[in-house]
């Protein structure tokens, strides 16, 4: 950032929120069946000092919760006073899915995640996120959004971002996960759309979904203070850096491991989600136990993300293995010698926290 003061500047959607002005908003963005008004709750923190703004958003899938208690906590937290820019908290994205507690648009199963910047004359779901996107993430300078993994699985807690495009890199090494996972993203999703528009956005998975986990809730609130400091909203904290750093582009080193038989799976990796070659991550036996088939690590590797629900067809995702090199495993492995690293139970089948 240069070390020029910026001048602070009201927050412009289709009303104002001046410097030093926290506000609570609840902005209509569609209609219910009942032709109710289908509200999305905002908060804006305007800070006395000008600086940037920064979008943080949640509930664009609705099942998705530990973002939504991160962006809760961060809208509590700060306030004008002593702040250099304007935080925008949405907190909730897609309503219809958050209340019915699923990922989609009921009905009409539509991914919000696919419909950014979406169309006024468009599906229900697009219009709600052109709203949002026009009125709020548009006047952003960066932005955070964050996700958990889909029901029935889990992730370790990781970044997407697309290092390659302008100022992306630096909001990403900023928020300190350890991985990195990197690519475009999808078409559609916030964080390309976003990003390609100039605003750098990254894309923050966290566990879970439907649950509340603290450790990682408890990360992502360090995170997002080190993208305050970084950026100059928070000019006296200090910046965190993540002790070991991983990025590593779509599909080159990671994959999916999947079942080639229908059965039960048993997790056999653990405690910490490092496994090295040969090792057992899991075994898919058949109902009368007379067939077992042990899945072993093809290489050494970060287990990024696992299944959770027990039971398998053919081609159901075991789990997410990223090969490590051997600095990376060397520094992980200092890690869990000194007990620091975090975000996992010690027990193979699970991660932390609940
Ligand atoms: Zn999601």
């Amino acid at each position: 950032m240069n070390t020029e003061p910026a001048p602070s500047e009201p927050f412009q959607y289709d009303a104002s929120v001046d410097p030093g002005e926290k506000r609570h908003v609840r902005y209509e963005v569609g209609e219910s069946y009942l032709g109710d008004p289908i509200e999305v709750p905002i908060t804006v923190i305007n800070g006395e000092h000008g600086g940037p703004t920064v979008f943080l958003s949640a509930g664009i899938h609705g099942d998705e919760l530990n973002g939504v208690k991160v962006v809760q906590e961060v809208a509590d937290r700060y306030d004008p006073e002593g702040l250099h820019g304007t935080i925008v908290c949405l907190h909730v994205c897609n309503v219809p899915a958050y209340e019915a507690q699923q990922r989609y648009t009921p009905i009409y199963d539509q991914d919000m995640n696919r419909s950014f910047p979406g169309r006024a004359g468009s599906n229900t779901t697009e219009r709600m996120a052109n709203v949002i996107y026009r009125r709020f993430v548009a006047q952003c300078d960066l932005g955070l959004d964050f996700h958990t993994s889909t029901r029935n699985r889990t992730t370790i807690y990781h970044a997407r971002a697309d290092l390659e495009a302008p100022g992306v890199e630096r909001l990403a090494r900023a928020f300190a996960t350890n991985v990195v996972l990197y690519g475009t993203g999808d078409a559609g999703s916030l964080r390309s759309v976003a990003t390609a528009d100039g605003i750098p956005t990254v894309t923050v998975e966290m566990g879970r979904a439907h649950r509340f986990q603290p450790v990682l809730i408890e990360k992502a609130l360090e995170g997002v203070e080190s993208v305050f400091a970084e950026y100059g909203l928070l000019p006296d904290e200090p910046v965190h850096w993540p002790g070991w750093y991983k990025s590593t582009a779509a599909d080159t080193t990671k994959r999916w491991l999947r079942a080639d038989a229908g059965g039960l799976v048993e997790m056999e990796w653990g405690p910490y989600p490092l496994v090295y070659e040969g090792d057992a991550i899991c075994t898919v036996t058949n109902h009368f136990k007379t067939e077992e088939r042990v899945v072993e690590a093809p290489f050494d590797g970060l287990i990024l993300g696992a299944l959770e629900n027990p039971v398998a067809a053919p081609g159901h995702p075991l789990c997410h293995l990223l090969e490590l090199d051997r600095e990376t495993k060397a520094e992980i492995t200092r890690e869990i010698e000194r007990g620091e690293f975090d975000g996992y139970r010690a027990h193979g089948d699970a991660w932390a926290d609940d």
